[in-house]
């Protein structure tokens, strides 16, 4: 049996059991990790742990075919298989990106679709370890009424969805008219009490701290590092996809800082086990308009100050508190990190520009896209680089996103690859008609 624990990431080190309901160490005020016994997993070769882990690929052998669950050593050992509740996320499409490389000169361009899942994001990955680790505390006597997170949409959806499954009641708190239909709805949907509140995520945020202070209502937000654990199997994944070896670049849209928190971790843990030898570098980026990371990262982390949030269409990083910034600056330091920000106008163009190779990003994914084509132009992305774009979200969660985008109608964006509908009247010489003019229009001859 391997060994888990919590420990407090600065300095003082504090350990705490697993089963503690707590997400702050009481003595100095830090975020707590969930911790491995490291030699204990050196009981296992880095080839024993990828024969294990290639032999659980889809397997139907529960709850190892996930992509989360069968790394449950890595993850979470000490819960019981009949307490895991798992939807089968993970093992995402990594997509050849193969046009839009072509047109970017840089080849081996992937996007990892992690929004092809449950709730269409990846925060299913964490979520189905924190619910399962609620499942296993509640069937132990620990009495949790209630699971509750604060979100910008994507997280109240995992919740809701990973809640009612495994009936565990659950609360969302949402930014009022801050989250897209779909990601309102889909918590509504699953029978979550949903509290639309007056004030933004870091309002929220604020707000779930209090309640969850009760500690019968179990907090879900990433402060509680559970969810990072399931989280950091997206980077151990992505390895696997390209037969054990690390990519040269991974960029990935950040905002409260969990999951490139998560992403480093994996990485390290396979690093330090010797499953890889080289880790790839690491580039986040941040919407304009929500930009703390950013900015800190122009005094080398230095210097930090949360700034207000001002509305983007990248919603779920709409964040100007992130709670993980001391835990991803760490991850950065050591993955050789870089921070690059994106307009409105530049995600926009980004996310069309993508989509019209055959991708269907949403705004996050625009956001880390307009990030990499800035890299690419500056050479500091190589031409032969191997490089993952990680897509948090499925496009479809952001309807109103696109249909904007393509009626020229979205905020302070010129929409320049809108491709509207012609509308016509139902009439066949003018449908030929206007068919041959449009195939000319794009260079197409009869
Ligand atoms: C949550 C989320 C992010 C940001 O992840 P953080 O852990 O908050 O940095 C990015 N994109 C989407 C679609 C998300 O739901
Ligand atoms: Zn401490």
């Amino acid at each position: 049996m391997y060994r888990t624990w919590l420990q407090c990431i600065r300095g003082c080190g504090e350990r705490y059991a697993l089963e503690e309901v707590i997400y702050i160490c009481p003595r100095c005020g830090g975020l707590l990790d969930v911790e491995h016994d490291v030699e204990a997993l050196r009981d296992q070769s880095a080839a024993g742990w990828i024969r294990l882990f290639d032999s659980r690929m889809r397997t139907n052998d529960w709850p190892y075919g996930s992509g989360v669950w069968g790394k449950k050593e890595w993850v979470l050992p000490s819960v019981d298989n009949e307490n895991v509740v798992s939807m089968y996320e993970g093992h995402t499409n990594l997509f050849w990106a193969e046009r839009l490389g072509q047109e970017l000169g840089v080849e081996d361009l992937w996007v990892k679709l992690c929004g092809n899942t449950h709730t269409g994001s990846f925060k299913d990955l964490g979520m189905t370890v924190l619910i399962s680790q609620v499942r296993q505390m509640r069937a132990s006597g620990v009495p949790i009424r209630a699971v509750a997170c604060a979100s910008t949409g994507d997280t109240s959806a995992a919740l809701a969805a990973y809640g009612a499954a495994a009936r565990i009641p659950t609360i969302v708190f949402l930014p009022r008219g801050k989250v897209s239909t779909a990601q309102l709805v889909q918590p509504i949907a699953n029978g979550a009490l949903v509290l639309a509140l007056d004030t933004d995520f870091d309002g929220c945020m604020e707000i779930v701290r209090q309640v969850t202070a009760d500690k019968s209502i179990y907090l879900a937000n990433s402060m509680n590092s559970l969810r990072m654990e399931g989280q950091k199997t997206v980077g151990i994944e992505i390895v696997q996809q390209f037969d054990w070896q690390a990519p040269d670049w991974i960029v990935i849209p950040v905002g409260n800082l969990g999951n490139v928190s998560a992403l480093g971790k994996g990485l390290l843990l396979m690093k330090e086990l010797g499953l890889i030898d080289k880790l790839p570098r690491i580039l986040c980026a941040q919407a304009a308009r929500a930009n703390p990371l950013y900015l800190s990262y122009q005094s080398h982390f230095r210097q930090y100050q949360p700034v207000v949030a001002q509305k983007t269409a990248a919603s779920a990083i709409q964040i100007g508190n992130p709670v993980s910034y001391e835990r991803a600056v760490r991850v950065l330091t050591r993955l050789e990190g870089v921070v690059e920000q994106a307009t409105e106008q530049e995600l926009a163009d980004a996310s069309a520009r993508a989509d019209r190779t055959g991708l269907y990003t949403c705004p996050h994914t625009g956001v880390a896209l307009a990030a990499l084509f800035k890299y690419i132009e500056r050479g500091e992305i190589k031409p032969d680089d191997r490089v993952v774009v990680i897509s948090t979200a499925h496009g479809l969660k952001f309807t109103d996103f696109k249909v904007n985008y393509h009626d020229s109608i979205l905020k302070d964006v010129i929409s320049r690859h809108a491709n509207p509908p012609l509308e016509l009247p139902a009439d066949v010489a003018i449908v030929q008609d206007a068919v041959d003019r449009a195939l000319q229009g794009r260079g197409i001859n009869p």
